[in-house]
């Protein structure tokens, strides 16, 4: 497991910065988020530092996603009488959205009329355009 000095979620992992854990096992940490934007807003993260998704182990990026339903079935079994949904955002890179460089899975519960928003501005996908897209993207798997 390798953590980083000055990274808060690797404080949080050695027990340097207190949380309020739900889950721990050798590879994933889920913890409340200190800034909820929900009663229930939960962190998972794993336990070695990466910044984003993509550059994650993928057993860790496994471990993370494994433990997901079952966190979310329990905050939502907690929250439920008040919140009706959920979502899972991870976001990758600050012009995602993202101010902590360590990767992390919010579950953050929904409710009618929260005021959180959500925006869904769809373009339309050119068929030619999306043909050569597709192929460009595979070849970089
Ligand atoms: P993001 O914008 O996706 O990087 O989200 C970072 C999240 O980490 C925010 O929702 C913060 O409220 C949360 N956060 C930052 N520091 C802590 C902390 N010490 N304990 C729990 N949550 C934290």
């Amino acid at each position: 497991m390798s953590l980083e000095a000055d990274c808060i979620f690797c404080k949080i992992i050695g027990g340097s910065i207190p949380c309020h854990r739900i889950f721990e096992d050798d590879q994933v940490m889920a913890f409340l988020d200190v800034g909820p934007l929900a009663r229930g807003h939960t962190l998972v993260i794993p336990k070695i530092h990466a910044v984003t998704l993509e550059t994650l182990p993928p057993e860790y990026a496994a471990a993370c996603l494994r433990i997901v339903p079952a966190v979310a079935h329990a905050v939502m079994t907690e929250v439920g009488d008040e919140a009706a949904g959920w979502n899972l955002l991870q976001n990758n890179g600050p012009v995602a959205g993202q101010a902590v460089g360590h990767v992390h899975f919010h579950i953050i519960p929904r409710k009618p009329n929260d005021g959180l928003g959500f925006r869904w501005l769809p373009g339309k996908l050119d068929q030619e355009e999306a043909q050569v897209l597709a192929e460009n993207i595979k070849s970089w798997l």
